[in-house]
């Protein structure tokens, strides 16, 4: 890229970034629940470059999808800038990727079998901080997705809350694609309700509600998210 191309591409960065945080503030004053919103940026398949100009812009959660291609850009980063970024691994977990994502990754958001749970609680460095922990639900049922039943959800937090190198901090979902506003909002609602009884049980430790993409960040916040995941409205398309 040239010089003045990846400052054009860093402008549209700043700017998609700066409106959308200003669309989370009216949101979530908007929302009955009146949450502070986070904003992880999805930056999958997309290059270093665009990610060090996120950070320019103050973005500092980056959640990735491909064990390989995340580790390569989390390395270089850390040979380059001394921010403090931290990154959440979104996609599905493979058992033999595991070593990777607890030697890695702050955060996994997308854990849904005990198995995975024990290894990434084997595998996190002793001199490392608790990975943080989000259980996925499948909360639509969807056939194409992976994600725990709803009422499989209270024995997998259990078991992580007994890995001492695991920290559980609450639910992330993905919904199916090409649903109704109505089904949206059902789901969203029975979300917020499960990730309700999760505090109740945890107490304050229980503080992440990941919910909502470009597509349905809206109808997200407005029924309790407290985390978006935002790749295609901050970054642009994605080749795939
Ligand atoms: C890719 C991805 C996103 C971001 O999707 P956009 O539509 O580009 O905002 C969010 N969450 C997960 C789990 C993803 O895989």
């Amino acid at each position: 890229m040239t010089v003045a191309m990846t400052t054009k591409v860093a402008e549209k960065i700043t700017n998609n970034l700066a409106e959308i945080r200003q669309q989370l503030q009216i949101l979530s004053e908007e929302s009955p629940h009146q949450q502070s919103v986070k904003l992880l940026a999805v930056s999958k398949k997309h290059s270093l470059e665009a990610i060090k100009a996120a950070i320019a812009a103050g973005q500092m959660h980056f959640g990735e999808n491909y064990v390989q291609e995340a580790v390569a850009k989390i390395t270089q980063l850390k040979e380059q800038t001394t921010d403090p970024v931290q990154w959440h691994f979104i996609g599905p977990v493979q058992s033999n990727k595991t070593k990777d994502i607890a030697q890695h990754f702050d955060w996994v958001q997308s854990v849904e079998r005990e198995k995975i749970a024990r290894r990434l609680n084997e595998q996190r460095p002793d001199d490392s901080q608790q990975l943080n922990l989000l259980l996925q639900v499948n909360i639509d049922d969807d056939d194409n997705k992976s994600g725990l039943a709803p009422e499989q959800v209270e024995a997998l937090a259990e078991y992580v809350m007994n890995c001492p190198k695991l920290k559980l901090r609450g639910l992330m979902t993905i919904l199916k694609a090409g649903t109704t506003e109505d089904e949206r909002e059902k789901s969203f609602q029975q979300m917020y309700k499960l990730y309700q009884q999760l505090q109740q049980t945890y107490g304050e430790q229980i503080d992440t509600l990941s919910m909502g993409m470009s597509g349905d960040m809206r109808q997200a916040v407005l029924e309790g998210a407290n985390m978006v995941r935002i790749g295609t409205a901050i970054f642009g398309e994605r080749e795939s």
